[in-house]
């Protein structure tokens, strides 16, 4: 896949109201067909035009409620029909893929246990080829960009135009509060080299759980994602799968009306532009600064690495780099740097001077 991926923009899919978010909701899973039609019906009531429920489940363990499957789709086609809504479903394979075709769901999404197989991934895409429903793909469970965007190219390749994203989170083995770990630096990678790609982030999945969605989805927004997939479900405390994670649609309709602030993308107003565009060239003239310091830090760098050869001494002293950080951190911190990007900062700075002056070293005069 090229930089230039030629896709059908998002807005004329014909499926989501402007401005952001678009918002895909519906449950966890379908469950039986009064949850399905209840639970779209709370959620058109306040505008909500795409409707997810999930008919195959990935689960983690077996014995789990591993989905209503095929049966389950007439159910979104009844959705379909009362509420106009457009309705989505997980595929996994191309048996997935056939039934959704079969039974004109509107899109389809790949869920993150899948994005991570080349083999389904070409399979699903090979399945799809010829058909124009818009398809969404989850990014893999490991932060590994290259999985996410070669699912990307597999369906690019089989001619699918309407393609989009969906952030979900990474596994982790940190202890952090959230389900998955946002990783947010992965996205925002995907997102600069392919700002054509819709852009949506899943926070049920990322927090798995419903007291994060307001964070989660707020920080998507802020970051300037278009559209958020959330799970609703009209009775959470009895769903057969991620009952934690979902909202009612009443509490859906509050999370998106009332709390979640969504500011503009950007502004051609004349007063923000010339202020934005000062501060931003003050910032270019800092940039150049720090480029030339941190030149001038690696030039003395290598001279230390030649001295050090000269004598015959070993590269890495630890003892003066604890003591430096440590000053660092000291100082830095008293101006109100975070020790956390401090010590990221410096440990990518000691790195490369580590690499210098062991270029110095194996370097034959
Ligand atoms: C889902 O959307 O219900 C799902 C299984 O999500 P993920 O693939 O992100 O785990
Ligand atoms: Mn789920």
């Amino acid at each position: 896949m090229t930089d230039e991926m030629d896709l059908i923009p998002v807005s004329e899919w014909g499926f989501f109201t402007f401005p952001r978010p678009m918002v895909i909701a519906g449950p966890c899973s379908a469950e039986s067909e009064q949850q399905i039609m209840e639970t779209a019906e709370g959620l058109a009531e306040f505008g909500i035009h795409v409707f997810r429920a999930g008919i195959w489940k990935p689960r983690t363990h077996p014995g789990s409620f591993e989905g209503v499957g095929a049966r389950g789709l007439k159910w979104l086609q009844r959705v379909q029909r009362e509420f106009g809504m457009k309705v989505c479903t997980e595929v996994a394979g191309e048996r997935h893929v056939r039934e959704c075709l079969d039974h004109g769901l509107d899109m389809v999404w790949i869920g993150a246990r899948t994005t991570g197989n080349p083999f389904l991934m070409q399979e699903i895409a090979n399945a799809l080829q010829g058909t124009d429903i818009p398809v969404l793909v989850k990014n893999p469970i490991s932060p590994d960009l290259d999985l996410w965007i070669g699912g990307l190219e597999r369906l690019h390749q089989a001619g699918i135009r309407k393609l989009g994203v969906i952030h979900r989170g990474f596994s982790t083995w940190h202890d952090i509060p959230y389900r998955n770990d946002p990783g947010w630096r992965i996205a925002i990678e995907l997102r600069t080299r392919y700002p054509q790609l819709p852009f949506f982030a899943d926070p049920s999945h990322m927090g798995g759980d419903r007291k994060y969605l307001l964070e989660l989805s707020q920080r998507a927004m802020d970051l300037g994602l278009e559209g958020l997939m959330i799970e609703s479900h009209c009775h959470p405390e009895v769903a057969l799968s991620d009952a934690k994670q979902q909202l009612k649609p009443d509490e859906l309709r509050i999370l998106l009306g009332e709390q979640i602030v969504v500011r503009d993308a950007d502004s051609q107003a004349d007063d923000y532009r010339e202020n934005i565009d000062q501060l931003r060239a003050d910032i270019d003239v800092i940039d150049e600064n720090l480029l030339s310091l941190l030149k001038e830090r690696m030039n003395i760098s290598r001279r230390i690495g030649e001295y050090k050869k000269d004598h015959n001494i070993a590269i890495l002293q630890m003892t003066r780099w604890d003591s430096l950080l440590e000053e660092v951190l000291q100082k830095g911190t008293r101006t109100g740097l975070s020790e956390e990007f401090l010590r990221t900062l410096f440990n990518d700075i000691h790195e490369e001077s580590v690499r210098i002056q062991n270029e110095v070293l194996w370097t034959k005069e």
